[in-house]
């Protein structure tokens, strides 16, 4: 008679989408025990922040090619949907599980959830273990002189620093065993995840490629070709200094320890490198920060985290709202910000300040509109990131830019895209103005702007508001706040 086969480990994947550094995985090998992967589409996230369209496109790619490699592996990777409280349990079970082991998420809802389930499971019998593989530091263990939790970047990203960098990441396993049997799974398209009619995903296919391969590639030309003046050329959207690591980073397709021992060891490695590379690694510190906000605040993504902002004489205004979306405000770094969100799924970080900027303080709109507009349509639309920053932009955050700190889009657009390349790409019918008026084509000579082929109110709009205008507004609206509290 053959040996019964051991009872497998469940290894649950969400948002850690990759073989090589994920500590939940390499502890479920090292056990000994076969090993059946599985990934829940979780329909009980809360509505507003289940995973928007440009999510789900890459979710749907990176899933593909996490099974891929799985497979190569031996491994089968089960897809569910349904409520991950009822099916990781119930899987468990039908498996005949002897434990379930899953990387750690931060979502309050899945911090609960996770809470839940591990009850659930410990209760059969099924021994539950989390693992972090998603952040540099738990969000606990780092805190003030006097116990509290950071609210300031500077001193939280001195603290982070002083510490001991990540551990040499963990390589991929080179082998794994599989259960003897398999519970069914779903077919990858029965998750429902691509947009079909209208398929609008042809400028994010031709962008990025989605899954641990892809995320790899992005490290490594970033530190062979972008990390060389980083420091400064990270914010001109006219050029491609950023690593482009963000959806990566999201889907956990890439570790931050990766990214952070990567580009710490060519800083080391090279004295002409090591400002570029410090001024890397500080904004995965703003990601930790972030985390490390969402983890203490649970209402981050939708209350002001200064309660008087929750007073703010917000504009009702859905045309505006519709422009912006659009990219139809008449200013051109916005609007250039705005069509490359939506054509790639993914903007500048310094469009994303000036953009936010405009919707919040020229429009008066509220921050969530724009929170939950980028929130559908970014790739690396992520709960922590997302919040923080809109939060941070609107003057309402932890250490946020103040409200009165308004960005003057003609000004920002002259000096991070000079020669207006970046409004060119992404705002073609401008693109034949000269230099000097192509952050302000409205105030171009009517022979100029002829020449160039632009009617403006036809081939692109008249400004939507007078910027001059909107300033004193924004911080007329932001006095009653004063005059409140
Ligand atoms: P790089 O400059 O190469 O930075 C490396 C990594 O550091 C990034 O991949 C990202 O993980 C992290 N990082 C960089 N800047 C920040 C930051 N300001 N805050 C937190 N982490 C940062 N980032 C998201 O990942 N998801 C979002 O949903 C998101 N929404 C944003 C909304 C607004 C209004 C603004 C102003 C910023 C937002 N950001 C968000 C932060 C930032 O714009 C992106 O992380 C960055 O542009 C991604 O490009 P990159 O990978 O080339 O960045």
């Amino acid at each position: 008679m053959a040996a019964p086969s051991p009872a497998p480990v469940l290894l649950w994947f969400e948002r850690d989408l990759r073989l090589a550094d994920n500590p939940a995985l390499t502890a479920a090998i090292a056990g000994g025990r076969p090993v059946l992967p599985v990934f829940v589409l979780d329909d009980e996230t809360p509505g507003a922040w289940r995973p928007g369209g440009a999510s789900r496109w890459w979710l749907h790619h990176s899933l593909a090619a996490l099974a891929g490699a799985l497979g190569r592996l031996g491994l089968p990777l089960v897809l569910r949907r349904g409520n991950a409280e009822a099916v990781i349990p119930a899987l468990a079970a039908e498996a005949g599980a002897a434990a379930v082991t899953w990387t750690r998420r931060y979502e309050p809802w899945n911090r609960a959830r996770d809470a839940r389930i591990k009850e659930t499971l410990t209760a059969a019998g099924v021994t539950a273990t989390s693992h972090n593989g998603t952040l540099l530091h738990e969000p606990w263990t780092v805190k003030t002189g006097d116990g509290r939790p950071y609210q300031v970047f500077t001193p939280y990203w001195r603290a982070i620093r002083g510490r001991a960098g990540p551990d040499r990441p963990l390589p991929a396993p080179p082998s794994a065993t599989a259960p003897a049997s398999v519970p069914h799974g779903l077919e990858l398209a029965a998750l429902d995840l691509l947009p079909t009619r209208p398929d609008w995903a042809g400028g994010l296919r031709q962008a990025w490629q989605p899954g641990e391969d892809g995320a790899r590639q992005r490290l490594a030309a970033f530190v062979r070709r972008g990390l060389k003046g980083y420091g400064a050329g990270r914010d001109r959207p006219d050029r491609a200094g950023t690593s482009m690591l963000s959806p990566h980073l999201h889907f956990g397709e890439i570790s931050p320890g990766t990214a952070w021992t990567a580009v710490d060891g060519a800083g080391a490695a090279d004295p002409a490198l090591a400002a570029d590379a410090e001024a890397y690694l500080r904004e995965l510190g703003w990601r930790e920060f972030s985390y490390q906000l969402l983890f203490h605040h649970d209402d981050l993504a939708d209350a002001a985290l200064r309660p008087e902002y929750g007073a703010f004489p917000w504009r009702d205004d859905p045309a505006g709202l519709a422009a912006w979306q659009r990219g139809r405000t008449g200013y051109p770094i916005v609007d250039a910000g705005m069509r490359q969100l939506w054509q790639t799924g993914w903007m500048h970080n310094r469009v994303r300040m000036v953009a936010a900027s405009f919707l919040i303080k020229d429009l008066l709109l509220p921050w969530q509109a724009g929170e939950r507009w980028f929130w559908d349509t970014l790739v690396d639309a992520d709960l922590a990131n997302n919040a923080a920053s809109w939060q941070w932009v609107a003057g309402c955050g932890a250490d946020a830019a103040p409200f009165f700190r308004i960005f003057n889009p003609v000004l920002q657009g002259q000096k991070f895209d000079p020669d207006g390349s970046y409004v060119r790409r992404f705002v073609p019918e401008l693109a034949r103005l000269p230099d000097r008026w192509v952050h302000q084509p409205w105030a171009a000579p009517s022979a100029v702007l002829a020449d160039a082929g632009v009617r403006l109110g036809q081939d692109y709009p008249r400004p939507i508001v007078d910027h001059a205008a909107a300033r004193p507004r924004a911080l007329a609206a932001l006095a009653t706040l004063k005059e409140t509290a």
